[in-house]
């Protein structure tokens, strides 16, 4: 057997096309179109490459993108200043500081002092608290992407048993409370995490958010399983490729992510998802 693949540059291009009629028509209403402000602390190349993805995808879905650039000198201070001007700037509606930040900032501190109804990464403790509660407002875009993804394989997850491995707070820990609240029995593994591979082994969904290249084992996966690559990881040929070993993985699972092409792009389709919620919610 060999797995479906689940192309997420396509369900994400369809989400960033809805996107786009929603503001086409609020603007043809006299709205402004949605505004997100996005901040790039120091010149990491790879979130100088997702910076870039974002601001593409802002002009796909009709939004106005602000771009704010600083050197990895910039102080805290000057950072949460920033932050509390676009909070009080009427034009923005989205406020996303690109993670990692350098050392010297509290990355927390930033992340709580984001307006939540600006705080379209969902990375807020109000939003992600709302997560926990079952009543989501802004929802992390990557868990929220595998959710999309879950749903386009059409399978009812009520009482499956998922597998998140890794528990970070953008990946592994939304993603299970987005997996429980669909009504998933939801296993979370880390790195203390013993029998792996058994535990793979009995789930009928895989998520995987690890950041170690080829780290979950094709042959772990129950035949029939839908597996879900979040992982990201750049090998030294300079090639991506995900956390699960895709090649072997796929040929016992139902439904695959590919990486590229997978979870990436549906991260950038829900975060444009999330600014046009904001603009809604704020300028109803
Ligand atoms: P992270 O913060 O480093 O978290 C990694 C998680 O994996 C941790 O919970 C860690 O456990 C766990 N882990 C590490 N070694 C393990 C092991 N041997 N067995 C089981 N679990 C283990 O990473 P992240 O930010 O969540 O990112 C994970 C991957 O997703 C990366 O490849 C990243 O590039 C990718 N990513 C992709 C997107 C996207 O849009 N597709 C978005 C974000 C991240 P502990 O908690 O015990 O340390």
């Amino acid at each position: 057997m060999s797995a479906q693949l689940l192309d997420g540059k396509l369900i994400s291009e369809q989400i960033i096309t809805e996107v786009r009629a929603k503001v086409d028509a609020r603007v043809a209403a006299g709205r402004r179109a949605p505004a997100l402000a996005v901040v790039l602390v120091g010149d990491d190349p790879a979130s100088a490459v997702y910076v870039r993805n974002k601001k593409t995808a802002c002009e796909r879905a009709g939004f106005r993108s602000l771009s704010f650039e600083y050197p990895a000198s910039l102080t805290e201070a000057e950072l949460l200043a920033l932050v509390r001007k676009l909070n009080d700037d009427p034009e923005v509606d989205g406020i996303l500081v690109q993670l990692p930040l350098p050392k010297h900032i509290n990355a927390d501190r930033v992340i709580e002092t984001i307006n939540p109804h600006k705080d379209v990464d969902g990375f807020h403790p109000y939003n992600f608290g709302r997560l926990a509660l079952k009543m989501p407002l802004l929802r992390p875009c990557t868990p929220h992407g595998v959710m999309v993804m879950l749903e386009k394989t059409g399978v009812d997850l009520v009482g499956k048993d998922a597998v998140v491995i890794g528990a970070s707070n953008i990946v592994g820990r939304p993603a299970a409370l987005e997996l429980l609240m669909a009504r998933a029995t939801v296993t979370v593994c880390h790195s203390k995490t013993r029998d792996l591979a058994g535990k793979v082994a009995a789930a009928d969904i895989v998520v995987a958010g690890v950041g170690i290249p080829n780290f979950v084992k094709g042959d772990w996966i129950k035949p029939g399983a839908i597996v879900i690559d979040v992982g990201i990881n750049r090998l030294e040929n300079g090639k991506l490729c995900g956390d699960v070993e895709f090649e072997v993985a796929k040929q016992r699972a139902s439904w695959i992510t590919p990486v590229p092409g997978g979870v990436g792009p549906m991260t950038i389709a829900l975060l444009m998802q999330n600014t046009l919620d904001a603009n809604i919610h704020l300028y109803p």
